[in-house]
């Protein structure tokens, strides 16, 4: 045996297969990693380069001790593709047969199909997702980007993509001493000139499809046709400019539309996707997990990957979403969507240059059965920002939603320019709410990364937790007071006032204050403490100096930092 698999990781020993020809000697090979380690991974690539080699390999290889090899397949029992394959094969029939994964041609120099079309790969194609094996040793590059349009107008998230995929591209080259590009892709009627716009906005390459059946969002056509375009189906001169078999990177926005496409067409291009990520970026990873390294006990570095960071848990914690291959499974593109407004898009020059391309394709009319007869536009919805003042509520009003609004908005009424905003906590909530509010809780009025951005004098938050998504969306807000149950609540971090205690109680308190004249918002806002409070004692606005309209110089505006809030305990005060 020229070789003792025990000397090798399973990677080592993949390459070092590819240069043993014989069928007596990999037989052999096999039978010493059963003997021996007995790596499942190390086995499968055995099998296949026993396929490979033209071996029948059928039944011959025996089992491992742990089970019997399905050499036909170079799947084994207890694989993450167990059974799955086996449906896979009755369902899709003979394609399924003959397309072993390590089969792909060299990257070099792509399959030429039955038309000429170069870029095809010999992947089996996704009729049946329950499992199909993607690319092993595929060919990928560049950082695509879906802008999406809206009315013959590129939405500004995909500029805000464009900007950021520029930035992460120009820094790849840096790292990397190698140029990948930054690649638009787009549909609708007559989008040509948003092709070239995609340039101006960062692009090196955009792709576009253009009939008039696209003018609107349809799911089937656009999963179709960004599928076709990221596989680089189509005709040579739609396809020359690439020499790939998948893109590298994809982003798409994480809008309503966005969402929908991401999803279908990381499916479609047997990749995973990190739904709603707020930041990018690329670096090395080294792991131990078994599953990508292929055997226990081993670090693998994978190179290039990109980190995908999302909000997670509420939004108290951002989670860093990774998309590593698998030995013998490839993920790619490694996918994300990602939230409006999370970048600034780069300033244009419409004197870039840049590749326009306009793909090639037969649409089906079969992808057209849904047909937008009228649509309408929404009204503006309510618009929170320019206000002196906003009472943000949120599920702090849980025991009972009605009279939290109404108490929400008392305050609103006491002041002279105040309006009422809620988190997306309640937009989402299946409260029970009568007639008369009802309307308040709609998503129009939300306060968040999602939602509307303010910046207020005065911002008082009742039953807000302040998740990180609420944060961006008022932080900006000159003095900020929140009233929470929980004294240890994220929100009071970044308050200048905690009022300790239960909305129900210091909400018609502070109304009453502030209807009164007893306090009055400036005081609040500036800090200076000279309000006309109330002697009770009872609420947050009273006037003995320990109030949440204090002077104790423990705000923000006297330079102390945003987590030195003062707190009001339970509707008295603290100290
Ligand atoms: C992609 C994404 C985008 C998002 N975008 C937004 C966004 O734009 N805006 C947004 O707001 N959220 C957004 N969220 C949701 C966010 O993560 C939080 O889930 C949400 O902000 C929580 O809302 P909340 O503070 O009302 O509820 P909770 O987190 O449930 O907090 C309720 C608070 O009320 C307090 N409380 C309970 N009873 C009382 C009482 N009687 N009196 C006083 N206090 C009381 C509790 O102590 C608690 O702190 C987003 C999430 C994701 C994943």
């Amino acid at each position: 045996m020229a070789l003792d698999p025990d000397d090798y990781s399973v990677d080592e020993l993949r390459e070092e297969l590819d240069t043993v020809d014989e069928t007596d000697e990999l037989q052999a090979i096999l039978e010493a990693e059963q003997a021996g380690r007995d790596r499942k991974t190390a086995r499968e690539a055995v099998h296949r380069r026993l396929e490979a080699v033209g071996a029948d390999v059928a039944g011959d290889a025996g089992g491992s001790d742990n089970g019997s090899d399905d050499a036909a397949g170079g799947v084994e029992e207890g694989t993450e593709t167990e059974g799955e394959y086996e449906e896979t094969k009755e369902t899709v029939g003979d394609e399924a047969e003959g397309e072993p994964v390590d089969e792909v041609e060299d990257e070099d120099e792509p399959a030429v199909d039955d038309e000429g079309a170069a870029g095809e790969v010999d992947e089996p194609q996704t009729r049946d997702k329950k499992h199909v094996r993607a690319l092993a040793d595929g060919h990928y590059e560049d950082m695509w980007v879906f802008c999406e349009t809206q009315q013959g107008d590129l939405l500004e998230v995909s500029r805000e993509m464009l900007g950021k995929a520029r930035e992460l591209m120009d820094q790849f080259a840096e790292e990397y001493g190698e140029e990948e590009r930054v690649v638009a892709f787009l549909m609708g009627d007559d989008c040509e000139e948003l092709a070239e716009e995609c340039i101006a906005y960062g692009a090196d390459v955009a792709v576009y499809h253009d009939d008039d059946r696209l003018e609107r969002f349809l799911h089937k056509p656009y999963t179709e046709i960004s599928s076709h375009m990221a596989r680089g189906e189509g005709t040579v001169e739609s396809t020359d400019w690439r020499d790939y078999d998948k893109p590298r990177y994809v982003l798409f926005p994480a809008t309503n539309n966005g969402r929908d496409l991401s999803a279908k067409v990381q499916a479609e291009l047997d990749s995973g996707l990190a739904s709603d990520c707020s930041d990018l970026f690329i670096e090395e990873n080294e792991v131990s997990n078994p599953v990508k390294t292929g055997e226990p006990g081993v670090k693998k570095t994978f190179e290039k990957v990109l980190h995908m960071k999302r909000p997670d848990f509420s939004g108290f914690e951002y989670s860093t979403i990774l998309c590593l291959d698998n030995p013998g499974r490839e993920f790619h593109p490694q996918g994300a969507s990602i939230i409006p407004g999370s970048f600034d898009p780069i300033e244009p020059d419409y004197d870039r240059d840049g590749l326009v391309v306009e793909h090639d394709m037969e649409l089906d009319d079969d992808w057209f059965r849904v047909e937008i007869t009228e649509y309408d536009q929404l009204e503006a919805g309510v618009d929170l920002t320019g206000h002196d003042v906003v009472v943000c509520l949120g599920r702090g009003i849980a025991d009972d939603p009605t009279e939290g609004m109404e108490l929400g908005l008392d305050l609103v009424d006491a002041f002279e320019d105040a309006e009422l905003g809620i988190t997306r906590g309640i937009v989402t909530s299946s409260y029970q709410f009568d007639g008369h509010v009802e309307q308040y809780a709609k998503e129009e009025r939300q306060i968040g990364e999602t939602g509307q951005v303010v910046a207020p004098d005065l911002y008082i938050a009742a039953g807000v937790s302040g998740a990180v998504q609420h944060k961006v969306g008022m932080d900006e807000s000159d003095t900020i007071v929140s009233i929470n149950t929980d004294p240890d609540a994220r929100i009071r971090d970044f308050s200048d006032y905690f009022v300790e205690g239960d909305l129900f109680e210091v909400l018609p308190e502070l109304a009453d204050a502030v209807g009164s004249g007893e306090l009055a918002p400036e005081a609040v806002a500036d800090g200076s403490g000279e309000t006309a409070a109330d002697d009770s004692g009872e609420t947050a606005a009273d006037d003995s100096g320990e109030t949440a309209a204090d002077d104790s110089g423990e705000t923000a505006e006297d330079g102390e930092p945003d987590d030195g809030a003062d707190t009001a305990t339970g509707g008295e005060t603290d100290d």
